[in-house]
């Protein structure tokens, strides 16, 4: 028996897919990504000033649910200092050129009505230096007078490594471990954790289903047995407000310390090695080494659910680092598309968008194709979107990155084993092919030039992303292709 399996055949079957319901539960996998990732600032446009705003990204719910997403991750759109938001004023409120909460409200309402669910930005290492807290600290300071807000962050009289002069004080300061408009909050202080825990009822409250921690590995300068610490407790603070809140959190770490932060109960961490230029899934894709990357991915071994992903706001856009070669684009987004755990898919990413260098580039305007939705580069950016065919382009095109994407999401979303399992490596004694073995299927990347036939002795039905065949239990897979295999019973 032959089977056959080409891309566009099953684009169709894809697109016609609307997003399936939620899956919650109180076990280990509170919930079911994948989740999208997007930079408010540059997402959509909804009033024509130039900047992205909320209500522009609620206008395009039809088109994240069309991606087979569950959840949005909205990056800070609180006020803030900067234009990434990172340095935020105020932490219970939306910026008024984003709308203010009223469109947040909109927002939530219009993914919710899709079944998708809400992740917001937690910033709580520090805060802006214009916050009230940080304002009213300073003036104490400066003044010789009493105040609650000195202890919310760490004022010294001598000045260790990144520590800044308190403006206004002199023989005072402050420790930012970023820079210094982003004064450190000291999370011993009881006031602040209140604060922190005032905070999280206010977004669960308002309908968010879940949080993204910024910033983990900082919250105590590194020493991980206080940063689990801490963690445990925001895990019990927000567990307090929302049985089955959703929280994954930024450790830009390594393996060994990733895994010591899971014991504070968190749901997930960015699984960082996997992730970047030199990270793991672009290596293998450089390398052709898909049966490394495999074996690395069923040696995981988290006591959490893992958060993939193949770059972030952070981040050189993958399409760069994979020179815009389609193929290669197909290979990186199998590779963590059909691994377990929970994948992140950066705004951008699924149409091909490019950036690298200053933070900027990495956060350009979306490439809709609709001169309406279009928002203006962040001020500082210093390179041009090599990207041509935005959303609109590709959407009529079968052969686009963006149906790729969609139909790699639907084989995904069609194979529950695959986000809750515990895979096996197989050696099919090929250096490109990437194999996981999930007992109900298998699934298996083609990390090379050439084509290749493997012998998997067995015999299933065929999901496919980019050519391939399975004949007698051989199966042959295009350069740089995807395919899952369920077992036939
Ligand atoms: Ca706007």
């Amino acid at each position: 028996m032959k089977k056959l399996c080409a891309a566009a055949a099953l684009c169709l079957a894809a697109l016609g897919l609307g997003p399936a319901p939620l899956a919650f539960s109180q076990e280990k996998m509170p919930f079911v990504g994948p989740v999208y990732e997007i930079f408010p600032g540059s997402f959509a446009d909804s009033d024509a000033d130039g900047l992205g705003d909320l209500m522009g990204v609620a206008e395009k719910a039809d088109y994240i649910a069309s991606l087979g997403v569950r959840a949005v991750w909205l990056t800070p759109f609180y006020p803030a200092q900067s234009y990434h938001g990172y340095d935020v004023v105020d932490y219970c409120a939306a910026k008024a050129q984003m709308g203010g909460l009223e469109a947040f409200d909109a927002l939530v309402s219009a993914l919710h009505a899709r079944g998708i669910s809400v992740l917001c930005d937690l910033v709580l290492n520090h805060t802006g230096s214009e916050h009230p807290w940080f304002l009213e600290a300073c003036r104490a300071l400066s003044s010789g007078e009493e105040s609650p807000y000195t202890d919310y962050y760490v004022f010294s009289k001598t000045k260790e490594p990144k520590m800044h002069d308190v403006p206004g004080a002199p023989g005072w300061y402050y420790l930012g471990e970023f820079t210094y408009t982003m004064p450190d909050l000291n999370l011993d202080s009881a006031a602040v954790r209140e604060e922190i825990e005032r905070i999280v009822r206010f977004w669960l409250e308002r309908g968010v289903d879940g949080f993204r921690l910024d910033a983990i590995t900082y919250y105590y300068g590194g020493d991980t047995v206080r940063n689990t610490e801490f963690l445990t407790w925001l895990m019990e603070t927000i567990r307090g407000v929302r049985k089955d809140a959703y929280v994954v959190g930024e450790a830009w770490t390594d393996d060994a310390t990733i895994s010591r932060l899971y014991e504070s109960g968190i749901d997930s961490l960015f699984h960082f090695s996997l992730a970047d230029t030199g990270g793991e899934i672009i290596g293998a894709v450089r390398n052709q080494n898909g049966a490394r990357l495999a074996r690395l991915i069923a040696g995981t071994d988290f006591a959490g659910t893992d958060a993939v992903f193949l770059t972030n706001h952070d981040m050189a856009r993958s399409a760069g680092m994979l020179t815009s070669n389609p193929q290669k684009m197909r290979a990186a987004a199998a590779a963590y598309l059909l691994s377990p755990g929970i994948p992140f898919i950066y705004y951008g990413e699924e149409i091909g968008m490019t950036g690298s260098g200053r933070d900027e580039n990495k956060r350009l305007p979306m490439v809709w194709g609709e001169a309406a939705y279009t928002c203006n580069p962040p001020e500082m950016a210093d390179q041009k979107q090599k990207l041509q065919k935005g959303v609109m382009d590709q959407e009529e095109d079968p052969d686009s990155v963006l149906n790729m994407y969609r139909r790699l999401l639907t084989i995904r979303n069609a194979h529950p084993e695959i986000p809750s399992g515990r895979p096996v490596a197989l050696d099919l004694g090929v250096k490109a092919i990437f194999a996981l073995d999930y007992g109900r299927s298998i699934a298996i990347i083609n990390m090379g030039k050439t084509s290749v036939t493997v012998a998997i002795g067995m015999e299933g039905t065929l999901d496919c992303e980019g050519g391939a065949a399975l004949e007698n239990g051989r199966l042959t897979l295009e350069p740089w292709a995807a395919a899952v295999i369920t077992k036939a019973d």
